[in-house]
């Protein structure tokens, strides 16, 4: 059902009005006169064709295009935004994420700011930490002033970004991070207070291992000058905690990152350190290096009621291949990531439409049964990617900064090979739940022209209560005024537990879910919204931070319902 054949052995999904206005507003290619003059169809042609080719032309390069081809335009994996509007274009900038560093010095700020320009206008997105500049006052030699501060300068990032419109298909988007040790933190902390400032950043707190040592035994952590090293003065952990989760529960930031965390996970320390994540928090990268991203599309990876694992590890092997590639037919926009990115081959295969699989399954997502079953989706994907990599290791050599001491695993392709990104665009095209959220809404009245309503039922839903006889034109406007399939008699309890959206769902469950993700093969981060109901007290803000913290999440982000009008990223493309 919903699938035209097209040739006759490639069954299409069909794309949905959505999708369709999606694409051709920002991803088909344009003629002069800005008309589209691409399909679907001849979009995904592109697209494979520029991957297959990746440099010289491979002997395996038919098979390879009608692989890459198949498997995108059945949308059983879509790589990230650049890659669908860059690939085969004179632009050919590929990747969604960067890490650039900022070094405490005019020329390296002002150098940073124009690299984080020539990122955005390709398309992509990117992260500073902010925790090398000295603090505000801090003494300038060179001019016998002060520093004006890593805000002051954050402020020029963001007026940057806001004058670049990336040809009209994206605006920028950055995530500032600054460490919880650094003096300036508490004007960082309520920086985002004003809703005038800083609108093109994702604000996040570098919460350290020691800093959370001191608020468990409600103690002080000491404050130091990056400049010097020197010990500036020393917070009580718990006074600026609560800063942190009383501006969290007002407007959801600053959203915070678990260093240490990440830290232990990094596969080439001696590189560096990992000091920032790009925009939505799922990659965290060292300073000049880029990733490029892809995600499985679960939804479709059911058949007869169970996992087809067979066809997922054959789409996982092609993916890898496929973002592997990816690296290798990037247009960098600056020399120094194309050398840092070449050195660790980091690639983000990550998944969406998880919800659409668990209810195909018929399995509640805040259950322990669908964790358990959400986790061994994702080791799976994991492991058949980590196959995958040692295979074109062995043909085309590990990736550079591969080093047999550090690493305790054998020699692999890519230095990262998973992460869950928000998937915001991209599941709007496969028309299926993001990344691995749960669905927002099951029934939703859309007020468009002349007063008329529009009812949008997830289809899902509908295709269950048609068949169990319980759809009525009443019930699906009762849902949607009430905004919950939970308290509904017509609707069979069993049902209402499959159909939980994010606010039904618990935050504990959420988090649950995030900290089993991140255990179950996941080599990077995972971008995650917690959702707290409105009447969520500063107090289950904290204990969210904390569990998160102890599940062995390497970052959290809250939403408490009706906080915010609207968000930086995903729910901005979606409105
Ligand atoms: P998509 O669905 O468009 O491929 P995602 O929502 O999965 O993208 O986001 C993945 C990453 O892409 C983000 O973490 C960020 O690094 C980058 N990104 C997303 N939106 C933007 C944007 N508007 N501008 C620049 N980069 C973006």
């Amino acid at each position: 059902q919903g699938e035209k054949v097209m040739t006759a052995d490639i069954p299409a999904q069909m794309l949905t009005e959505t999708a369709e206005t999606v694409l051709r507003r920002r991803y088909y290619l344009k003629d002069q006169e800005g008309n589209p003059i691409e399909t679907w169809e001849t979009l995904c042609r592109r697209v494979a064709d520029a991957v297959a080719e990746a440099g010289e032309r491979p002997a395996n390069f038919e098979e390879l295009r009608r692989l890459f081809f198949e498997m995108i335009y059945r949308m059983d994996f879509l790589p990230n935004s650049p890659c669908l509007m860059n690939a085969g274009t004179d632009l050919g900038q590929l990747s969604a994420c960067f890490v650039l560093p900022v070094p405490d010095s005019m020329d390296g700020i002002f150098s940073a700011i124009r690299n984080g320009a020539l990122v955005h206008k390709t398309g992509g997105g990117t992260g500073y930490s902010f925790s090398r500049l000295r603090s505000k006052n801090a003494s300038v030699r060179s001019t016998q002033g002060v520093a004006s501060g890593p805000l002051s300068f954050a402020a020029v990032f963001d007026a940057a970004t806001e004058t670049i419109k990336q040809g009209g298909k994206r605006r920028g988007a950055n995530m500032g991070v600054l460490r919880i040790d650094h003096p300036d933190i508490l004007d960082f902390i309520v920086a985002k207070q004003d809703q005038e400032k800083f609108n093109n950043f994702n604000f996040s707190v570098a919460i350290t291992d020691a800093f959370m040592t001191a608020l468990a035994e409600d103690g002080e952590y000491d404050l130091i000058e990056p400049a010097t090293g020197d010990t500036i003065r020393s917070l009580k952990a718990r006074d600026v905690f609560e800063q942190i989760v009383d501006l969290a529960w007002l407007n959801g930031e600053p959203g915070v990152l678990f260093i240490d965390a990440a830290n232990q996970g990094n596969p080439t320390p001696q590189l560096g350190l990992f000091e920032a994540t790009n925009p939505c928090g799922e990659q965290w990268l060292l300073p000049y290096e880029s990733c490029n991203l892809g995600s499985i599309n679960l939804a479709r990876f059911v058949a007869d009621g169970a996992i087809d694992y067979r066809r997922l590890e054959e789409t996982v092997h092609t993916a890898t291949v496929f973002l592997d590639n990816v690296i290798d037919c990037n247009r960098f926009p600056i020399p120094e990531i194309e050398e840092m990115t070449l050195k660790t081959r980091k690639i983000g295969l990550g998944i969406m439409g998880m919800h659409d699989m668990l209810i195909q399954l018929g399995i509640p997502y805040g259950s322990e049964f669908g964790r358990k079953t959400a986790a061994e989706v994702m080791q799976f994907i994991h492991d058949a990617a980590e196959a995958e990599s040692m295979r074109i290791a062995e043909k085309k050599g590990a990736f550079p900064a591969y080093d047999a001491s550090v690493n305790d695993y054998p020699a692999r392709r890519n230095a990262a090979l998973t992460s869950i990104q928000p998937t915001g665009t991209v599941s709007m095209i496969a028309d299926c739940a993001s990344g691995c959220e749960p669905y927002f809404s099951i029934v939703m009245i859309k007020h468009v022209m002349d007063g008329d309503r529009l009812i949008l039922i997830n289809k899902y839903f509908e295709q269950v209560a048609r068949a169990e006889g319980f759809y009525s034109e009443e019930l699906m406007h009762k849902v949607a005024d009430s905004g919950t399939v939970i308290g509904h008699s017509e609707i069979p309890e069993k049902w209402q537990e499959i159909f939980r959206t994010a606010q039904d769902i618990s935050p504990d469950d959420h988090i649950k879910m995030q900290g089993i993700l991140q255990k179950s093969g996941v080599d990077s981060s995972i971008s995650k919204t917690i959702n707290l109901p409105g009447t969520a007290t500063r107090a289950d803000v904290k204990h969210s931070y904390i569990l998160g913290y102890n599940l062995g999440c390497k970052g959290l982000t809250v939403y408490r319902d009706g906080s915010r009008d609207s968000q930086v990223l995903n729910t901005k493309e979606r409105s």
